[in-house]
């Protein structure tokens, strides 16, 4: 049994865990704050050479990075027994014993999850790093209730040229990619056939490859039988793609990381931040501005762009009256954007009647119909005129005037018997009723310009609040 070491200025509590070269303790730094901390405590008597060298990776490696979706270094310290790697205290444990407390995972916490990792491993890449030991249990979580990825472990991590390729025994064989069993000559793109076991793992419940025995693993790992997702998995098009891609056993036909990171499964860019959600409002605010400005092409654009990237704030919002009030704003977007295309439809249509001409007038049995039916010629002259006050944006004169012209055209409809001239007659009348209604709507939508102008302060005030809503450390399990 191992006994719990000690530090001057923290006091230990109990055991977290033990990964393969060290154990790591729960503490808190004595004084005023009483932060909580993680200590990774590495027996030096344990210590052969190469644990040396991961420890010294590790800490070289993790001192040097700052990134929210990795374990922060705090400090270290050593004494004539241990070295002490002082950690950001992860309460949600790890990745392995989440997924088995809820046996599988859904698939829009599971992306939230895959994005957070993406983003840690974008920015490892930036850092040219690979990490090279990827496994639910070096994925910790800040909190069980809210948990926010945090990739730890960096033991094996090592600094990596873009072309550079290592031949040593790296990795945890579940997670391995088939190129490092096969003894071939690998590089950093094992850590996505790890990122697509992880993924397997999150949605399905067990890893592709697990094994009661080191050699079924590595006889299926050897295979060159392509992955398949368990049978009748219901996973999303977008997600199964991603699997399948990550999970290719030849790295040279695998996803590469940027294509990795522009997938629409990982969609890093509408991944829901802080920035993500002032890109959204930022965007509602020139929705809106267009929309006044009557442009309304630009309008549509802009709350559809909007949208993509507010609506998944709205699956990680984790407050119940939040959500709902977001939800609610959001479907007044997407109906305003919906009347929108409709307005602009009619803006079309009404430049391409501008011409008071009616196409069917150049028709000649029209042309005969309308000197037999003086009520029709009357009509469409009105309709003509109605046309016109729409143009001049007397909306509701313009519908008084279709009433009027309508009812003329119906009655001279009324007094034709079945025939060609009266279908002539109601494809006509048809036309201008077709008119008259996509105005009628268009005027109950222009009154809602009051509620438009509400719409605009509320987008005002949906400035991000970091303290009420944590988007960024939300994560909801639905
Ligand atoms: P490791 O040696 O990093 O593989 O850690 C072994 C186990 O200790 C992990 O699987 C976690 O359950 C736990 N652990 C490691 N680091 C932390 C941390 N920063 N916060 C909470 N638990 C941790």
């Amino acid at each position: 049994m191992s006994i719990i070491p000690t530090l001057p200025d923290y006091i230990f509590t109990e055991r977290l865990g033990k990964g393969s070269y060290a154990t790591v303790y729960k503490a808190y730094q004595k004084g005023n704050t009483r932060d909580v901390v993680a200590v990774k405590c590495v027996q030096k008597s344990s210590l052969t050479k190469s644990s040396v060298e991961n420890l010294l990776t590790e800490i070289s490696i993790l001192k040097k990075i700052k990134h929210n979706h990795i374990v922060e270094l705090k400090d270290f310290q050593w004494d004539d027994k241990c070295i002490y790697l002082i950690l950001e205290y992860c309460s949600g444990g790890d990745l392995s014993h989440f997924i088995r407390s809820k046996k599988r995972l859904p698939e829009p916490l599971v992306q939230r999850f895959l994005q957070q990792l993406a983003k840690a491993l974008q920015f490892l890449r930036s850092q040219n790093i690979a990490h090279m030991d990827l496994k639910p249990q070096n994925i910790l979580l800040s909190s069980v209730s809210n948990p926010v990825l945090k990739l730890g472990d960096f033991g094996l991590a090592q600094y990596l040229n873009p072309d550079s390729e290592a031949t040593s025994m790296r990795g945890s064989p579940l997670y391995m990619a088939p190129e490092i069993l096969l003894k071939h000559l690998y590089d950093a793109r094992v850590d996505l056939w790890s990122v697509g076991i992880i993924l397997y793992e999150c949605l399905f419940g067990e890893a592709p490859f697990s094994s009661s025995t080191f050699a079924e693993l590595a006889e299926k790992i050897k295979s060159s039988n392509p992955i398949q997702l368990p049978y009748g998995a219901q996973v999303s098009e977008k997600c199964k793609d991603l699997i399948l891609k990550l999970l290719q056993r030849d790295p040279n036909k695998r996803i590469t990381f940027d294509e990795f990171f522009n997938h629409p499964f990982v969609d890093l860019e509408h991944m829901p931040t802080e920035e993500t959600y002032s890109k959204g409002v930022e965007l509602i605010h020139k929705a809106v501005k267009s929309d006044v400005d009557g442009e309304y092409e630009s309008a549509i654009n802009f709350y559809s762009q909007a949208l993509d990237y507010l609506v998944p704030h709205l699956f990680h919002e984790k407050d119940r009256s939040r959500r709902k009030e977001m939800r609610k704003k959001f479907i007044e977007y997407v109906s305003r954007a919906e009347e929108l295309k409709k307005l602009s439809k009619m803006k079309i249509q009404s430049q391409k009647n501008d011409n008071t001409e009616s196409i069917s007038n150049s028709n000649p049995s029209f042309e005969e119909l309308l000197q037999s039916k003086p009520e029709l010629k009357k009509g469409i002259y009105l309709a003509a005129q109605a046309d016109a006050l729409v143009s001049s944006e007397c909306y509701d004169d313009a519908s008084e005037v279709y009433k009027v012209a309508l009812e003329l055209m119906i009655s001279a409809v009324s007094g034709e018997p079945a025939g060609p001239r009266k279908d002539l007659l109601y494809t006509e009348v048809d036309k201008w009723m077709q008119k008259a209604e996509d105005l009628k709507s268009y005027i109950s939508i222009r009154k809602q310009e009051k509620r438009l102008a509400r719409l605009s302060s509320i987008s005002e005030t949906v400035s991000y609040d970091k303290s009420k809503e944590q988007i960024e450390s939300t994560c909801l399990i639905q």
